[in-house]
């Protein structure tokens, strides 16, 4: 496969994005890259779901990003994607949640979202199932993946996802659309690769064994600094927050538990 942006991870500024413009432009720009990438490795560029990520970003800002064509939004934190929701109830938003879901938030994400990314475990899979038939609803879930193996990082490790998959048609509210990770908070573009193909291997494997289990077979992985590297490596949706919104003050460890100890955190912090 080639390589078109060198072992190295660009380091980007991200610009805030602060009029409905610059949000087309940040928006166009992605698309852009987007495309390039899926046509480097001969995929068409609509197989490339573009998620915004939303997260710390005041609502006046979303409102102009929503105003430059945004149309569903990430958010990693449930209170955070709850009051923004709330708040932005007059807009034509489908909220996904994409962070670790503490099982007594489960009523609140059942309520207004309209996707969770980051199913892990079988207590939060009946928890949202409980409150998704008390509501009538369904919710479209991806399991997220370790591929990175680091101790700490929320995710199945990949010898436990096909199990994990055969109890879910126990929980009928939940409709599988694949699978999703965070690659490694690291600079080395083969290390962030191999997390994405890793991945890949997972869903190819038991959609070789057991198509039903995987739904679609989508592939959630990719972000601001990485998606290109992502998408070549087959993903179906990136996840992408400070190249459309700009760059976040809030530093990555208030996401993720590990980021601030990964040696590189630094560089990780600027993708
Ligand atoms: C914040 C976040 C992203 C997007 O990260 P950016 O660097 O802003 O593109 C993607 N996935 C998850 C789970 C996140 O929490």
């Amino acid at each position: 496969m080639t390589k078109q942006i060198g072992d190295e991870l660009p380091i980007h500024d991200f610009p805030t994005a602060t009029s409905v413009d610059e949000f087309v432009r940040n928006i166009a720009e992605v698309r852009g890259k987007i495309a390039a990438a899926a046509e480097r490795v001969g995929r068409a560029p609509a197989e490339v779901r573009l998620l915004p990520v939303s997260k710390t970003v005041p609502e006046d800002r979303i409102r102009l990003a929503v105003q430059a064509g945004c149309r569903e939004l990430g958010e990693n934190k449930v209170q955070e994607a709850k009051r923004k929701s709330e708040h932005l109830a007059d807009l034509d938003v489908a909220w996904s949640v994409i962070g670790h879901l503490q099982t007594n938030k489960a009523r609140d994400v059942a309520a207004f979202a309209s996707e969770f990314q980051a199913l892990d475990s079988l207590r939060a899979a009946a928890a949202l199932d409980r409150r998704l038939q008390a509501a009538g609803r369904g919710l479209d879930v991806f399991v997220q993946v370790n591929t990175s193996a680091e101790p700490q990082k929320y995710g199945l490790p990949p010898e436990e996802v096909e199990g994990f998959l055969r109890e879910l048609p126990n929980f009928s509210a939940l409709r599988v659309r694949g699978l999703m990770t965070l690659a490694i908070f690291s600079s080395d573009i083969p290390r962030v690769r191999e997390c994405f193909v890793r991945l890949r291997t997972v869903r190819d494997r038991i959609r070789d064994e057991d198509p039903a289990l995987l739904g679609d077979g989508g592939l959630s992985m990719g972000m601001s600094g990485d998606y290109e590297v992502a998408i070549e490596e087959g993903a179906t949706c990136v996840r992408v927050g400070q190249a459309i919104f700009g760059k976040r003050q809030t530093p990555d460890s208030f996401y993720w538990p590990d980021a601030a100890g990964e040696p590189d955190a630094a560089a990780a912090d600027a993708r």
